[in-house]
């Protein structure tokens, strides 16, 4: 038997159980499919947890804009839906002269895509914060904070539920075909079907998978995407920190460089780095012992206490990355696909941080922007 429902999301990470959320109404059959057995197994629960301020990205960008919003409205959630979150604040420290007219250069890039309160701190001011960090200078940004992302999720889940959202777990898109009006989903290589007006793709790090089976030429339209491991790091004893520690990035870095975070429970991390995988690898999140010289090298130069024998591997996440290796940082694609012929197609492509923060925004823009609009 075949199902038929208006809004069919693939992927149940933080940002398809957003969307859900968002588009759920009356007289709107909306559809989540996951191939795991529960929600937010992937990048979702790989993550550093921080609620981006929107410090880093070109202001022309779709990450500035849904990064900025994005952390407005979430804030606004967790207080609504009790998510456990802090507003801790972040410490952009620089240790050397360059480094220091960096953090000037980051400041002015950042209130100009809207970031407020931000402060340049001298180097007393910093070592009042945060005693055991040694830098010249710190860039203080207190819109910063951090968030119980699984606790996000199920209230995402819960409030969705709550409007008939049908979330369907271990249920595997294998096959999608487009008959010039709506869409046909072959589930677990056609153990289900069901046919759908609006297809929603965010599914991480397959998104490129499913544009692929939704009729895109990836390649052509440039979505296919690179997995870029990040590895983190603990450390026994772990170091006294206050806030969110981020070196300045280096310059095409692939990632925001090695920091120090704080989850809810004090536990202190540092990472992620940034490898990118070849294709056998691509969906390892083995960590490498191997990789503690790279950890130790990039912390002692803020927090001078951490030895090496004190660091200890710990998790790994995957970003679903469009830039190759030493290529510019690439926007997120939040596309409605009509002008390609695949209309209610809408691809979310290189969803990476901080689609955390911008979970909510993403789903309000595509509310707004797409054809569910209409
Ligand atoms: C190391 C690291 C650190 C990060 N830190 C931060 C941070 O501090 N702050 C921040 O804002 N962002 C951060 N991010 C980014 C953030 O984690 C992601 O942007 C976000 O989790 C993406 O959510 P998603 O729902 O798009 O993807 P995912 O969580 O990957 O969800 C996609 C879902 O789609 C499902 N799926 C895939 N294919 C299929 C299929 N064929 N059929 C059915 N289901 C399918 C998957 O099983 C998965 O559950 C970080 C990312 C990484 C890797």
């Amino acid at each position: 038997m075949k199902e038929s429902v208006d809004v069919t999301i693939v992927g149940a990470g933080v940002v398809g159980l957003a969307v859900a959320e968002t588009l759920a109404q009356k007289n709107r059959q909306v559809l989540v499919l996951e191939k795991n057995d529960s929600f937010g197994k992937e990048t979702s629960s790989r993550n550093s947890e921080v609620i981006h301020g929107g410090i880093y990205y070109p202001k022309e960008f779709l990450k500035s804009r849904l990064c900025l919003e994005g952390n407005r409205i979430l804030y606004a959630w967790c207080e609504r839906c009790n998510v456990p979150y802090r507003r801790i604040g972040k410490l952009i420290v620089a240790t050397d002269e360059d480094e220091c007219a960096e953090l000037e250069r980051i400041k002015i890039t950042a209130e100009d895509n809207g970031v407020e309160n931000l402060e340049l701190l001298g180097q007393s001011q910093l070592k009042s914060k945060e005693p055991e960090v040694a830098a010249l200078a710190a860039l203080f940004s207190p819109s910063t904070g951090i968030i119980d992302t699984h606790r996000l999720m199920r209230t995402l889940l819960i409030s969705a539920e709550g409007k008939n959202v049908i979330v369907a777990y271990r249920a595997e898109v294998t096959a999608i075909h487009f008959d010039g009006s709506a869409w046909d989903i072959s589930i677990n290589s056609g153990q289900y079907r069901v046919r759908t007006k609006i297809l929603i793709n965010s599914a991480g790090l397959y998104a490129d998978r499913i544009a692929a089976l939704a009729g895109i030429d990836v390649d052509t339209a440039g979505y296919r995407l690179k997995q870029c491991k990040g590895t983190y790091s603990t450390a026994s004893p772990a170091p006294k920190i206050n806030h969110l520690i981020y070196p300045v990035p280096a310059k095409n870095n692939v990632g925001l460089g090695i920091h120090a975070t704080l989850d809810l429970s004090g536990r202190v991390r540092f990472g992620p780095d940034s490898q990118y995988l070849s294709t056998s690898q691509r969906f390892d999140y083995s960590v490498d012992e191997a990789r503690k010289p790279v950890f130790y090298e990039s912390v002692r130069r803020y927090l001078p206490c951490i030895s090496m024998n004190s660091l200890n591997p710990d998790m790994s996440g995957i970003r679903p990355k469009l830039q190759r290796p030493g290529e510019p940082v690439k926007d997120f694609i939040i596309q409605e696909e009509g002008s390609q012929g695949l209309a209610g197609l809408v691809n979310l492509i290189g969803i990476e941080s901080p689609g955390l923060t911008a979970c909510l925004s993403i789903a309000k823009y595509i509310r707004e922007k797409s054809v569910i609009a209409t």
